[in-house]
């Protein structure tokens, strides 16, 4: 049986970051798929549980083309949004994974040896979001690809991003409710006519394809050079060796799509 010694249930956004203070021995619960069943095997025994629950951090706005996700956002609530994020909110897990699940929780899941976990990444940083966290030095407004590499002990608070002109996302297939995404390609362009294209699956977290951007004008190319953006490696779901093959295609797709749309 877990230890749970303090529970900490705040009822606003600044309780919450009033009781996250600087993060130290605090386990944030946002939608818990992830963490309720690593309490529940012991895999991680929390002294003080930060339930974000009721802390009003759950609205999704629009504000003519900005959006703005809160933390507590579910899953769900992000499928009619136009791509890439729709689309592959979508695609996470299944209809009951996806109304528990949240944003916050997406983008802070850990680098799981098993599967890849964290899909939002990939089309947030394709579409350029920003991310307000809160933890030491206070609440702080930075975009999401430095966020991901310094993540652990910040309290997410919301993003917020410009609908891009088109978006697209391109994911490898698999037939399974239940599946993880094994290896996905999110792109974005800006109403300046500049692409951006983005990974999951293909590193410990979703990350920028600078190289392919930079040959995005022929999407042969472009999948070509997206392999010097990554490093792949093996887990339960498929092999690096897999990965090398299918991200190429995956660029194609997303820059294809991009067109069409
Ligand atoms: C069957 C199944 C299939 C799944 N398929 C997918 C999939 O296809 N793609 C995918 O990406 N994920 C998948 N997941 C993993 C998971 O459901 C999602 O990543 C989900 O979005 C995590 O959100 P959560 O709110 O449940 O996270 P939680 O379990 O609440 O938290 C996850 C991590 O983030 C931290 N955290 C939560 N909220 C915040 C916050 N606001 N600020 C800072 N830290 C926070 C927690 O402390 C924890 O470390 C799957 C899970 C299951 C069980």
């Amino acid at each position: 049986m877990p230890a749970v010694t303090d529970v900490l249930l705040p009822a606003s956004p600044d309780e919450a970051v009033a009781a996250f203070g600087d993060g130290s021995g605090v386990t944030v619960i946002g939608g818990g798929t992830i963490v309720m069943p690593d309490i529940t095997a012991g895999r991680i025994r929390p002294a003080r549980t930060l339930l974000l629950a009721r802390a009003g951090l759950a609205g999704i706005t629009h504000e003519g083309s900005t959006v703005t996700l809160g933390a507590m956002a579910p899953l769900q609530g992000l499928v009619d949004l136009p791509a890439p994020v729709g689309p592959c909110a979508g695609n996470v897990a299944d209809l009951e994974i996806r109304l528990q699940a949240t944003v916050g929780g997406n983008l802070c899941s850990g680098e799981g040896a098993e599967a890849p976990r964290g899909d939002l990444q990939g089309p947030l940083l394709a579409v350029g979001a920003q991310i307000r966290s809160a933890g030491s030095g206070g609440i702080t407004t930075e975009p999401l690809e430095d966020f991901l590499g310094h993540r652990r002990g910040r309290l997410v608070l919301d993003l917020t991003y410009e609908e891009p002109a088109a978006g697209a996302f391109a994911a490898v297939d698999r037939p399974h409710t239940h599946a993880y995404t094994t290896l996905a390609v999110s792109a974005a362009r800006t109403s300046d006519g500049t692409i951006r294209l983005a990974a999951t699956g293909a590193g410990w977290w979703g990350i920028r394809l600078p190289s392919a951007e930079a040959a995005a004008a022929d999407p042969a190319a472009a999948g070509a050079a997206a392999l010097k953006d990554v490093k792949l490696h093996d887990d339960a779901l498929a092999s690096a060796w897999y990965r090398e093959q299918a991200l190429p295609v995956l660029v194609r797709r997303a820059l294809a799509r991009l067109e069409e749309s």
